[in-house]
């Protein structure tokens, strides 16, 4: 580190993403017997529809683990 280094600790702030084209939460169900995964959806119903397709095909099928994706912005506060 040279005698010049500057080093400046900044404070920041992370919050949901607020941008109009950022997208909304994301969610996915995956299915704990098989590993199948519904696909990332936007509206909750698409992929609760998948499980029950799912279960309906595969009875023994019961268990699910829902992954959901939320976007953030880290912003510096000055
Ligand atoms: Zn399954």
């Amino acid at each position: 580190m040279s005698a010049h280094t500057v080093i400046r600790f900044a404070d920041w702030t992370i919050t949901p993403e607020t941008a109009p084209e950022a997208p909304g939460i994301i969610h996915e169900l995956e299915c704990t017997t098989c590993g199948a995964i519904s696909g990332a959806n936007e509206d909750f119903e698409e992929v609760r529809d998948w499980a029950f397709r799912h279960v309906g095909r595969n009875p023994s099928h019961t268990g699910y683990r829902e992954i959901i994706h939320r976007f953030w912005r880290a912003v510096l506060m000055e």
